[in-house]
């Protein structure tokens, strides 16, 4: 199937994905305030009611063939073999699933035994996406972290004998008592592992997290921004230098190793989102499902999905399009911000851009922006400025 592109140019294959929300952690990491829950009981009812709500919801994609399932949370190598299993005879059932469809499966490396990854990649587990974030293990413990660096290296190994031919590792920087060695090293043990796909995020300190209450209580400081810049560069130059394509400010790819789930949200395709927190658009409207499992497991008891309708006005899609599409190595098609919402953007922000350019922040070509790798440090704030204001 094809479906009009709406930034990556003409005749982009068009992914509709199948997002599945495990809210289960054996732990909770200090810096994380994603939906979960510490207590295992309730898995096998969570697995029945997403299996539910995967019926339930079979027609929201319309006739469109899934070309990306994600299995995200929460933990979700926490699945045993048989629950997968029933996820996935359900999504066969419900849904046309294209033939090289991705199937990729977050996961921490304490659970990946040799047969744990064999379970996952017998029931169609094709990517794995595994939580590293770093190889030293004083940084592992003190953000909570269930498992060692030595852990890592051998979830990874393992995983390569089984038949893993795509993996993605996350790693974090910008940890505050680290040092750039720390960083230099992190990022050469991760090179070491080959992996296909690499996402790095700074660590930020969100409030309703251990480290948002240590933030507040004095316990803890922010890194200057300096330093994060100094290792995003860092980062930057270093899986460049190992043939890594930065496709979007956070995330780099071995060529024809993008994630197609990421992809997915950037370019503004319809995905489906299934289990609590879940965020679902069909191309019409978006929603989220209720975060909480208890809520949850209530309506599908009842057969009904509990979400709310999330509505964004035209302004609030268009500011979100240009903070998106600006954090991509595509850029911002003028061309579309035009024709979906009227907006002459080289008109609105000529001054700006122009300043910019000047900068070396910012370049035009074909109708797109595209932000250099010094724009890129200041993506948001560049993003932020160039938000536009739209009558009702
Ligand atoms: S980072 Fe992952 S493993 Fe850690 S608490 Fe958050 S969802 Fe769970």
């Amino acid at each position: 199937m094809y479906w009009h592109s709406l930034y990556l140019g003409e005749n982009y294959k068009t992914l509709a994905g199948l997002y599945l929300h495990i809210p289960f952690c054996k732990k909770a990491c200090h810096y994380c305030d994603f939906h979960f829950t510490q207590s295992l009981r309730q898995i096998d009812d969570i697995v029945d009611a997403i299996c539910k709500e995967l019926v339930l919801q079979n027609e929201f994609l319309g006739k469109d063939s899934i070309y990306s399932i994600y299995f995200g949370g929460g933990t979700p190598s926490l699945l045993e073999h048989h629950h997968l299993k029933q996820i996935m005879k359900v999504i066969k059932y419900e849904y046309d699933l294209a033939s090289n469809i991705e199937i990729t499966l977050e996961a921490n490396p304490d659970d990946l035994s040799r047969e744990k990854l064999q379970a996952f990649y017998d029931n169609g587990v094709n990517r794995l996406s595994i939580g590293i974030q770093s190889f030293n293990n004083d940084h592992l413990k003190w953000m909570n972290r269930q498992h060692s660096g030595e852990e890592a290296m051998e979830a990874v190994y393992e995983a390569r004998q089984v038949g893993f031919e795509n993996i993605s590792v996350d790693l974090i920087y910008a940890v505050p008592y680290g040092d750039h060695s720390i960083w230099e090293n992190d990022l050469k043990q991760a090179l070491r592992l080959r992996p296909e796909h690499i996402s790095s995020y700074c660590l930020t300190i969100e409030p309703k997290t251990a480290f948002g209450k240590w933030l507040e209580q004095g316990k803890l400081y922010e890194v200057e921004e300096e330093f994060a810049a100094e290792q995003f560069e860092m980062l930057i130059d270093t899986l460049r230098q190992y043939g890594y394509d930065q496709y979007e400010i956070s995330n780099f790819a071995q060529p024809g190793y993008e994630s197609r789930h990421n992809s997915n949200y950037w370019k503004d395709e319809k995905y489906l989102g299934v289990g609590p927190s879940a965020h679902s658009y069909n191309g019409k409207f978006r929603k989220a499902n209720v975060a909480n499992n208890a809520k949850y497991l209530l309506g599908l008891s009842e057969n009904k999905i509990p979400f709310e309708v999330i509505h964004l006005s035209k302004e609030d899609q268009a500011n979100e399009y240009i903070l998106t599409s600006l954090r991509t190595k595509w850029g911002l098609n003028l061309n579309h911000l035009k024709n979906k919402y009227g907006v002459d953007l080289l008109m609105v922000h000529r001054d700006y851009l122009n300043k910019l350019s000047l900068q070396d922040l910012l370049y035009e070509e074909d109708e797109h922006l595209i932000l250099t790798d010094s724009g890129k440090l200041l993506a948001d704030k560049v993003a932020s400025d160039l938000f536009i204001e739209l009558n009702p």
